[in-house]
C-alpha cells in the first residue's frame, strides 16, 4: 500500500532523525529507535474446509519496549507491507510515550484477504497465529488487539489459544500469572471476555477530548464551528456523535462509497441508522442526485476535504491529504484521528497557512490509553465503569495536550513535532535508568 514517496517507514523515521537532531537525542537511543526491536515471520499452515492446505505468512514487528511491554494492533489484510508494519510499530512506541502508557510499540498481522474464507477456517488462522506467536507475546511481554479487519471476536480466539498453550503441560511457556491476569495478553476483548468498558468508543472519544482542550486554548466555542469527518467507522461515527452532543455542527460525513454534505448540520446517529437500513449514507438525505434536505447533497471523499469547515478530521485511511490537495483544504484545524493521513509535503503546505494540526500520535492515541485501562484491569482483578473508563480518558488526554502545547508554544514548533518532541524525551529518561 506504501507506495516510495510516501513509504511510511521512511517517512517516520525521517520525523525521528530531525527531532532527535533538535532536541540532541543520545545517539545511542536514537540507533536503537531506527529499527524495531524484533521481527518475526512465521509461516502459518491451516487446513481449508474443502480439506485442502493453505499456507499464509503472519508477522509481528516489536518495536522499542522502554517504557512498558510492547503494544499494538494486529491486522488481515491482502496487502500488507513489512514497511507500512514497522512504521506503524514505531508509531505506537510513540504514541504510548506521548499519552504517557507505560506500554512500548508494536504491530503484526497476516497477508490474507479474511473475506475469502469462512468463519472456521479464520478461527483455525488465528489459532496457528497464536501458538507461533505464544512465546514471544504475554501479558508483560507483548500485548496484541485488533486492527484493520480484525475485531473483538478473532480476540477472543487469539487469548483462547494463547491460555490452552501457556496451561498445556508440554508447554514451553512459563508463567506464574493467574488465569485473569493472562486475559491481558491480547486487549480489545469483548465485555464478557475480559474487555473494558467504553473501549470501543475511545478513540472518537479520545479525539474530541483533545479537540476541546485545543479550542479552550485558541479561545473558540464549539457551537460557533462547523466539522467535516472522513470515514464513518467506528473513531469517525464515535468522534461525529460527539462532535454533534457538543454542539458542533456536523455538516458532512462520508465513507469508502461516498460522502453526504448538509450545511444546516445532520445528526451522525440519524444518519448511522439510515446507512444501517437503506445501505448508503446518503439514505436519508438523497435518493439518485435528489436530495430533500435543505442544502444536502451527496459529495466524493475528495470533495469532503476541501469543504469550507472550520474543522477537518481524516478518520479512514493513510495519505489522503497530500501535495495535490492540500493548498485547497479550508479547515483551519485538522484533527488526525486516522494514523499518518497527511503525507510530509502536505503537512508542509499545510504550516505555510497556518492550519494547526493536531497530530495523530495524540489525537487517535484514546484508543491506546483504554487499552491500557482494560489490560491494567485484568491485571489488578478489577472493573471500572463506564464513567470511570471516560474520566479517566478525559484527564489523561488533556494532560497530554497540554504538554504538546507547552512544548509547542516554548520551542515554537507545531503540535507534531511538540508530540515528538515530548515522546522522545520521556523515552529517553526512562531510557537513562536502564544504562
Ligand atoms: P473502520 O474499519 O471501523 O472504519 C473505516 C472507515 O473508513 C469506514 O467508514 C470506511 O467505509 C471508510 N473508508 C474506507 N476506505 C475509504 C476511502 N477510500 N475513503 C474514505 N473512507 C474510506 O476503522 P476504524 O477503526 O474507524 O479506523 C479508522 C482509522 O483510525 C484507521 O486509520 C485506523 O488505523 C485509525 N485508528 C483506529 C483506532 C481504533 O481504536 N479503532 C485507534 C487509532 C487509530
Amino acid at each position: 500500500m506504501a507506495t516510495e514517496d510516501n513509504n511510511p517507514w521512511k517517512r517516520s523515521q525521517e520525523k525521528l532523525r530531525a527531532i532527535a537532531k533538535k532536541i540532541h537525542l543520545d545517539p545511542l537511543l536514537l540507533a536503537e529507535l531506527e529499527e524495531p526491536d524484533r521481527i518475526i515471520t512465521t509461516s502459518l499452515p491451516i487446513r481449508l474446509d474443502n480439506g485442502n492446505i493453505q499456507t499464509f505468512t503472519g508477522y509481528r514487528v516489536q518495536h522499542n519496549n522502554v517504557l512498558g511491554p510492547y503494544k499494538g494492533g494486529i491486522r488481515y489484510h491482502p496487502q500488507v507491507s513489512m514497511d507500512e508494519v514497522k512504521a506503524l510499530a514505531f508509531w505506537m512506541t510513540v504514541k504510548c510515550a506521548v499519552i504517557n502508557v507505560p506500554f512500548g510499540g508494536s504491530k503484526g498481522g497476516i497477508t490474507v484477504d479474511p473475506k475469502s474464507l469462512s468463519e472456521n477456517e479464520l478461527r483455525e488462522l488465528t489459532y496457528v497465529f497464536s501458538r507461533k506467536l505464544a512465546r514471544a507475546i504475554g501479558p508483560e511481554i507483548d500485548v496484541p488487539a485488533p486492527d484493520v479487519n480484525t475485531n473483538p471476536t478473532i480476540m477472543g480466539w487469539l487469548v483462547e489459544e494463547y491460555e490452552k498453550q501457556v496451561k498445556s503441560q508440554k508447554s514451553k511457556v512459563k508463567t506464574s500469572l493467574t488465569d485473569n491476569q493472562l486475559k491481558a495478553v491480547v486487549t480489545g476483548k469483548q465485555v464478557d471476555q475480559g474487555g473494558s468498558l467504553g473501549r470501543t468508543e475511545a478513540t472518537g472519544l479520545g479525539g474530541f477530548y483533545a479537540l476541546m482542550h485545543v479550542l479552550k486554548k485558541l479561545g473558540l466555542n464549539p457551537k460557533d464551528m462547523t466539522v467535516a469527518v472522513q470515514g464513518f467507522g467506528n473513531v469517525g461515527y464515535y468522534a461525529a456523535e460527539f462532535f454533534y452532543k457538543e454542539g458542533i455542527k456536523v455538516v458532512a460525513v462520508s465513507d469508502s462509497k461516498e460522502g453526504i454534505y448538509v450545511k444546516e448540520g445532520l445528526n451522525p446517529d440519524k444518519t448511522l441508522a439510515c446507512k444501517k437500513e437503506k445501505g448508503m449514507l446518503s439514505g436519508c438525505y438523497c435518493i439518485g442526485s435528489v436530495c430533500d434536505v435543505k442544502n444536502g447533497k451527496q459529495i466524493t471523499n475528495k470533495d469532503l476535504l476541501e469543504l469550507p469547515v472550520d474543522i477537518l478530521v481524516p478518520a479512514a485511511l493513510e495519505n489522503v491529504i497530500t501535495a495535490e490537495n492540500a493548498a485547497n483544504t479550508k479547515a483551519k484545524i485538522i484533527l488526525e484521528l486516522a494514523n499518518g493521513p497527511i503525507t510530509i509535503e502536505a503537512d508542509t503546505i499545510l504550516a505555510q497557512k497556518d492550519t494547526m494540526v493536531i497530530p495523530d500520535i495524540l489525537a487517535n492515541s484514546g484508543g491506546v490509553c483504554v487499552s491500557y485501562y482494560e489490560w491494567y484491569q485484568n491485571m489488578h482483578n478489577e472493573k471500572w465503569t463506564k464513567e470511570d473508563v471516560f474520566k479517566k480518558l478525559k484527564k489523561q488526554m488533556e494532560e497530554a495536550t497540554n504538554d504538546v502545547w507547552t512544548i509547542s508554544k516554548e520551542k515554537g514548533v507545531s503540535l507534531r513535532d511538540a508530540a515528538y518532541i515530548v515522546a522522545l524525551q520521556r523515552i529517553q529518561n526512562a531510557w537513562k535508568h536502564e544504562h
